[in-house]
This record gives C-alpha cells, structure tokens and sequence, in this order.
C-alpha cells in the first residue's frame, strides 16, 4: 500500500462520525471531529486583527485602525494574511502535539478548525491552488513529515483546489525560529526559498500551521511575486503574536 492509498484511507476514518471523546474535556463530540462543539466554540477567535498580515491588535487601538503598524511601515510581499484563531493555550497544544508528537491525524482537526472558523473572515476568497510552505530535506529527515504540506492535503480536498507541492522548494536550511525576534527571524530565513517551475497560477494561498512575525511566508511569496503570480494570500492555522 503505497503513502496516497494509506492517506486517503486514513481520510475516510476520519471523516465518518463514529462516537469520540473531546481532546479537551473528554465528553462525546457528537460530530466527527476530536473536540466537542463547546470547546470548537471556546477557542479563541482572531477577530480584531490587522487587515493585512492578521496581527492581533492592541484593545485600545482596535476600534480605530485597521492595519498594523508594521504593516503601515513595510511593504510585505503576500497580499492578506487568513488566520481565524490565536495561537493561544489551546491551539498551542494541538498545534504542538501535531509538530512536535507526530499526531499527523491533528492535521485533520486543525485544518478543519480553520475552515469552520474561516466564516468569520471577511473577503476570504478561494485562490486558484494551495501551497503548503515547504520543509527544508534536511528537516523532513529530522520530524517526518511536513506539517504545512499535511494540512494542505484537507484543504485541497475540502475545497477541491490542486494542491502543489514541488514546484516551491526550500534550498536552505534553516534554524528553528522559537526564541529569535523579528530582525532575526528575517535573517534567518532570507533567501531560503527557490521556484523549480513556472507556477501555471496567478492566484495562489500560502499554508503554514502558526505565524509569529511572518518573514518565512513572506520570503516565500517573495519568490513566488517575482516570478509572475499576482496575489499570495496566506492561511495560518492559528496567528501569534511575538509576546506569545
Ligand atoms: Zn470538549
Ligand atoms: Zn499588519
């Protein structure tokens, strides 16, 4: 049995509603996911964020403005950035189990989470392929798998997008960014992504599980806007913040 055929097996699993115990407070679901409807309801969403890159916003400021002031004073290159919940307490922890645990069967809740929550996010348009951020050789040796590209799997299933996965590639590899701020972060990731192929798209979503300050995403929509596609958008599964 080859990797696709144990995927899309492991798909139709999970997608039947057989009786699960919430992940969190350990009650029937009564749906087909691994969290109950009142937990799903209790996580924290992203509503007062910058309009571009997601940010959460100040409380004093929210009313006021709608970008960010990084985004005021940079010019980024992805479009807008989706990211319907915070990366607080409880995504941390399925986010983490899916990294760091190899629970890849998370990728499913995770991605499914995004796409329940994504009805509160205005101007989401459905872009013409989905591109999981891509995993340096190196570190897919060291975890496994990529965590990007499995999410991207769901999404290109639900929404019935292609999904690509070769033509962006990471040729570098870099440090883990857990501990570094923003110019450091930067650093760390410039010139760290490549395009084998013309992408045939001129409309593309970017995917990645958490954004912090979002310099991988935009090293990588750099390349992708210099070599002809028009609009990156970006989907996160759950939007930090440096402080968190
Ligand atoms: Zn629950
Ligand atoms: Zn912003």
């Amino acid at each position: 049995m080859n990797y696709s055929t144990v995927w899309q097996k492991a798909c139709t699993q999970i997608t039947q509603v057989i009786p699960r115990h919430c992940l969190f407070c350990l009650e029937k679901t009564h749906n087909h996911l691994e969290l109950c409807n009142p937990c799903i309801a209790a996580l924290s969403l992203n509503k007062d964020c910058c309009h571009r890159c997601a940010s959460p916003l100040e409380t004093s400021l929210k009313q006021s403005i709608s970008l960010c002031g990084n985004c005021l004073s940079h010019n980024y290159y992805y479009d807008r950035v989706y990211s319907p919940l915070l990366y607080a307490e409880e995504m941390r922890y399925l986010i983490k189990k899916l990294k760091y645990q190899k629970k890849i069967h998370y990728a499913s809740l995770l991605s499914q989470l995004f796409i329940q929550k994504s009805h509160h996010l205005k101007n989401f348009y459905l872009p013409q392929a989905i591109l999981p951020v891509p995993m340096h050789t190196k570190r897919l040796r060291q975890r496994g798998f990529n965590q990007a590209l499995e999410l991207g799997r769901f999404f290109a299933s639900h929404y019935q997008l292609p999904l690509n996965y070769s033509h962006l590639i990471r040729i570098r590899h870099t440090n883990l960014q857990a501990g570094m701020n923003a110019k450091e972060r930067q650093k760390n990731v410039q010139q760290a992504f490549s395009l084998k192929h013309a992408l045939p798209y001129e409309h593309v979503a970017l995917i990645d599980d958490v954004m912090t300050t979002g310099s991988t995403v935009n090293e990588a929509a750099k390349v992708l806007k210099q070599n002809g596609v028009k609009q990156v958008d970006v989907w996160i599964i759950a939007r930090a913040g440096l402080k968190i």
